[in-house]
């Protein structure tokens, strides 16, 4: 692919800042009570990682793998194509999202996890997009709100590139 012009949207300091927010958030909610971390693949593995590595108590780590976007536009299917290795029921999951968009992805997820019995569940997403929303879903913790803007970087990618960029921008030759 031809590099593209990415201009900036979150820098850095402003992600590393603001995830650190969040984990005192989440140790203080859970005060060392054993959490099972699930990592929603691929866009959200920089996130989950920076985000766990703050995590204080008893932290197990699963992955799970979900169809998304091809391009820039949402299939609106959410397919699961790699399932959790091993049985949630009574735990305590964090499902670790980088970005709510339509919120239809959140929201498989939710009953997906709910049906397994787990002890409590809730949500941290990186990224939320109120305006884009198709369905209500009920978010626990969250980064940044920010607008219908299609961003890439710090995990999320465009047609496979730029997850690794440390941060979070735009292509500006898309807008
Ligand atoms: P939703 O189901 O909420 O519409 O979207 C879920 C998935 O779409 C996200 O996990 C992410 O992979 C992808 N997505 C949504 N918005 C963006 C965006 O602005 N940039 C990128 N790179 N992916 C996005």
């Amino acid at each position: 692919m031809m590099p593209l012009k990415i201009s900036p949207y979150l820098s850095e300091d402003k992600i590393k800042a603001r995830v650190k927010e969040m984990a005192k958030q989440i140790n203080e909610d859970y005060k060392g009570e054993e959490l099972l971390a699930v990592c929603v693949l691929k866009g959200s593995f920089i996130f989950y990682s920076d985000l766990t590595r703050q995590l204080d108590g008893n932290i197990l780590c699963e992955f799970l793998a979900v169809s998304s976007y091809s391009g820039m536009t949402s299939s609106g299917e959410v397919k699961i194509s790699l399932d959790l290795a091993k049985p949630i029921e009574g735990k305590n999951i964090l499902l670790i999202e980088d970005i709510v968009d339509t919120g239809l992805t959140m929201n498989f997820l939710k009953t997906l996890i709910e049906a397994r019995k787990p002890k409590s569940i809730k949500t941290a997403v990186l990224l939320h997009k109120p305006e884009a929303a198709k369905i209500k879903t009920e978010l626990d913790y969250v980064g940044f709100t920010i607008a219908n803007d299609f961003v890439v970087g710090y995990g999320l990618d465009y047609q496979g590139y730029y997850r690794n960029l440390p941060y979070i921008g735009q292509i500006q030759s898309l807008n």
